[in-house]
């Protein structure tokens, strides 16, 4: 409460956030580094390594902001076509036993398909930045960026393989409603995939844990971005978000099946995966 957001009412939360991301949105890829001293990129990999997306999936990477997740959706899939591609080559020369085995066909493999990332965010400055670091990074194809409510999503039903939202979840303000729409837009067998902060599991760690983000995070908020309060916002943001089970039952209560979680960093992080059946 001495913070001053934790009491923000409903109808302005979303207000404050997309000023938080407004905000920040120009320093937001230096402030994820020096806060989570870069271990951010490495849970951020860890989704594409658990999502092991093929060439051809769709994905739709919710509160997407300056596109991390779907540049590395898109390079993971581009390298799984580059060894398929190679793998078609051998077998075109060598037939392997595995090749026979696979009953691969060498005329399907040969034709890629291209694989589609589509970044939904609320706030256009995120966006912004997203799109010049798509641009220095050369991508051209096979991305789009679309401003959009989590909550109310300006895509039809049964879109989409995959469902990211990374960061991104605890800034809304109906999770409910969010997850409804991620089963709504997705296709039948598709993949919900949330990263989050989460709650911390080792009782010793929890504490030093705690202390590192009240203390340390909104300082340098302040240094490198010249923005307390945002920062502030974002530790109680943390803190008030269900921990690991209790959010795994709100993705269960909207309907995804098999739903289970992995804990990342001692649950510094969670990554929590549910399918639409
Ligand atoms: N996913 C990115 C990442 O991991 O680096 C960005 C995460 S950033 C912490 C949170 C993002 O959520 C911001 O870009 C913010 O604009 C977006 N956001 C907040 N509320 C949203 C909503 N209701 N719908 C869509 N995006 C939202």
């Amino acid at each position: 409460t001495h913070f001053g957001f934790e009491t923000v009412p409903e109808a302005e939360k979303a207000k404050r956030v997309y000023k938080v991301f407004e905000s920040v949105a120009q320093k937001y890829d230096v402030m994820n580094d020096a806060m989570s001293l870069g271990v951010h990129r490495l849970w951020k990999d860890m989704l594409l390594h658990v999502m092991h997306p093929q060439p051809g999936a769709r994905l739709l990477d919710v509160a997407g902001g300056t596109g991390d997740i779907a540049f590395r959706f898109l390079d993971y899939v581009r390298s799984q076509q580059e060894r398929q591609q190679r793998r078609v080559a051998r077998s075109m020369q060598t037939p392997s036993w595995d090749d026979i085995s696979n009953n691969y066909s060498t005329e399907d493999e040969a034709e890629p398909q291209e694989s589609t990332a589509v970044v939904c965010d609320i706030n256009k400055e995120m966006l912004q930045v997203g799109k010049q670091k798509a641009e220095q990074m050369g991508i051209t194809t096979g991305l789009s960026w679309v401003v959009g409510d989590a909550e109310e999503l300006p895509f039809d039903d049964d879109q989409f393989d995959v469902y990211t939202i990374a960061f991104g979840i605890r800034n809304v303000t109906h999770i409910d409603k969010a997850l409804q729409e991620a089963l709504r837009v997705l296709k039948p067998g598709g993949r919900f995939m949330c990263l989050e902060f989460s709650k911390v599991t080792n009782p010793v760690l929890a504490r030093l844990y705690d202390a590192y983000s009240f203390q340390l995070i909104p300082v340098l908020g302040e240094v490198i971005a010249g923005d307390w309060k945002s920062y502030q916002y974002l530790v109680e943001s943390i803190r008030k978000f269900p921990d690991q089970e209790e959010f795994k039952g709100m993705i269960e209560d909207a309907g995804f099946y098999c739903v289970q979680y992995y804990n990342l960093t001692a649950g510094v992080v969670a990554l929590h995966s549910g399918f639409k059946l």
